[in-house]
């Protein structure tokens, strides 16, 4: 059942590994044919090849828009080999048959990444390539498709074997049309924001595989981790400088550690997150990236442990000294200094991270849940809080440092799983609650860790005393509130909103808070 391979068309934007398979391709006795760029890389290098505008008498034209588009090639590509009315057709208007089409496609994905402007990235736009690859994919019975350098390797062994199987052309084909639908869905996606489309709209969703996992959020499942080709500085484009290869866990974790301190401009200062199981433990600015992490690691140094530290700034010598004094799983920051990658060199383990810079946290992206049978889709939260739309709800307004701290926490909770509560003071979280299903429980549970982190450091009371809370939503009743004022927080910052506020506002006057309404929420699940 295996298949020789007597004649293939090669057309290649990336021309990694082309002139070793053509070379291949050439002893074990293959024709090989080709488009412009492609055929002038194989004949310098020595090598035999048939320009395709020789296969079908026509020269590339329109800026090579048009080179491959004719039934010769496409018909090479689509017959039957066992039906005699294409094999007669094939005869009779000269058609020969291609066996092995390679193509790798014009970089759309990379020219827009690239900050091109819209003429260049629509010229990149391939349309022969994925013809051809969609039209021999389709005939996977009697020809092989190529569309990733990484499977030039196990082409040759099939063919040193005696010719492509079945299981390895319909393999590649599968391969072929995951390609072109993920192009297709980068051109969309572009076409979509260059249109300034906002609404809901027919689009469709595809990624390209970057890495496959060890394993997913447990070991028993299996797991990848798809691009969308975007340049925005983050998990995604990172450049790993070190340490072991990245989990499924580490991935999602270490970006909710880097968005989160996306929201702090380093021109307010240095800034600095630790996550753990995508929920920050920790977040604080400080004078010094080195004081922001002694900071963040402070409010809970317990859960801080395997944690992911994300920083604002380029990481510096002093603060990788003291990361690596405890166990951390991954640091990612947008740049740092060789010292400091001289000291983490010593952690082989510990995965280092730049980005490059810090992402716009209020750009316009789409984020994904799947739900059994379908994709929730919704525009990222990148609502941002203006400080001059709050409104004070109560007698007291709160002073410039609560109000500081109050944007601080707010900045916070929209990063911490709901229900978010976070108590926070002079520029860092003090106690985090999150997740729980009753709001009164995270402002508990807030409260309690800032009496664990008062027991750990030996303050002689909570540092949740004349702190700041924050609540990604509103308190439906008085409860959460007078919780929170029990512990000590003397301001409050929330959407406002519920059918009680009056109550819950009494209850702040009744207190002595101060309390703000952002008419914002922020909910994360
Ligand atoms: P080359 O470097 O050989 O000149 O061009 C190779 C590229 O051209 C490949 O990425 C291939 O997908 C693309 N290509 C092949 N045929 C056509 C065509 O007819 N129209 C367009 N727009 N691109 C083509």
């Amino acid at each position: 059942a295996r298949l020789p391979v007597r004649r293939a068309l090669l057309s290649v934007s990336d021309k990694t590994g082309l002139t070793d398979l053509a070379r291949a391709l050439h002893e074990a006795g293959t024709e090989l044919v080709s488009t412009g760029g492609t055929a002038k890389a194989i004949r310098d290098a020595g090598l035999p090849v048939r320009d395709v505008s020789e296969l079908t008498g026509f020269p590339e034209m329109m800026d090579g828009r048009v080179k491959t588009l004719h039934p010769k090639v496409h018909g090479g590509l689509l017959a039957l080999r066992d039906d005699a009315g294409h094999v007669a057709a094939m005869s009779e208007h000269g058609i020969l048959p291609i066996d092995l089409l390679v193509v790798n496609l014009y970089p759309f994905e990379a020219t827009v990444a690239s900050g091109a402007g819209p003429d260049e990235c629509i010229e990149n736009i391939d349309i022969g390539g994925p013809a051809m690859i969609r039209a021999a994919a389709k005939n996977h019975a009697f020809v092989a498709v190529v569309t990733d350098p990484e499977d030039y390797a196990p082409l040759l062994e099939a063919i040193a074997e005696g010719g492509t199987t079945p299981t390895l052309r319909t393999r590649l084909a599968a391969t072929a049309y995951a390609r072109t639908a993920a192009y297709d869905a980068a051109v969309s996606a572009w076409m979509a924001d260059h249109a300034g489309e906002t609404a809901p709209r027919r689009r469709a969703f595809a990624g390209t595989l970057a890495q496959t996992l060890r394993y997913g959020e447990n070991p028993h499942q299996k797991a990848a981790f798809y691009t969308t080709g975007s340049n925005r500085p983050g998990v995604a484009t990172a450049r790993q400088l070190q340490g072991k290869e990245l989990s499924w866990n580490n991935i999602n974790d270490t970006d909710a550690a880097f968005e989160c301190v996306a929201e702090f401009d380093p021109a307010d200062g240095p800034a600095c997150v630790i996550v753990k199981h995508a929920n920050p433990c920790g977040v604080a600015q400080g004078a010094s990236p080195a004081e922001a992490w002694a900071r963040a690691l402070a409010c809970d140094s317990t859960s801080a442990f395997g944690g992911i530290v994300a920083l604002n700034m380029e990481l510096d010598a002093e603060t990788a000294a003291e990361i690596a004094k405890i166990f951390t799983e991954v640091v990612i920051a947008p740049s740092v200094t060789p010292e400091a990658e001289a000291i983490f060199a010593a952690k082989k383990n510990l995965r280092l991270l730049t980005t490059g810079g810090l992402p716009d946290v209020g750009a316009p992206t789409t984020s994904f849940r799947q739900v059994a049978g379908g994709f929730l889709v919704q525009d990222r939260d990148n609502g941002r809080l203006d400080p001059g739309a709050l409104t004070v709800a109560t007698k007291r307004k709160p002073t410039s440092s609560e109000m500081a701290d109050l944007l601080f926490a707010w900045k916070v909770a929209k990063h911490v799983k709901s229900n978010a509560i976070v108590y926070a003071r002079d520029g860092a979280t003090v106690g985090v609650g999150a997740g729980q299903m009753s709001r009164v429980d995270s402002t508990r549970i807030a409260a309690r860790k800032a009496e664990d982190m008062a027991k750990t450091l030996g303050l002689a009371e909570s540092p949740a005393k004349g702190s700041v809370v924050a609540s990604d939503a509103f308190f439906p009743f008085a409860d959460g509130l007078l919780t929170a004022a029990e512990a000590g927080a003397t301001a409050v910052i929330q959407p406002g909103g519920s059918m009680r506020d009056a109550e819950v506002i009494a209850a702040a006057d009744e207190a002595g808070l101060a309390m703000v309404f952002t008419g914002m929420r922020h909910f994360r699940h």
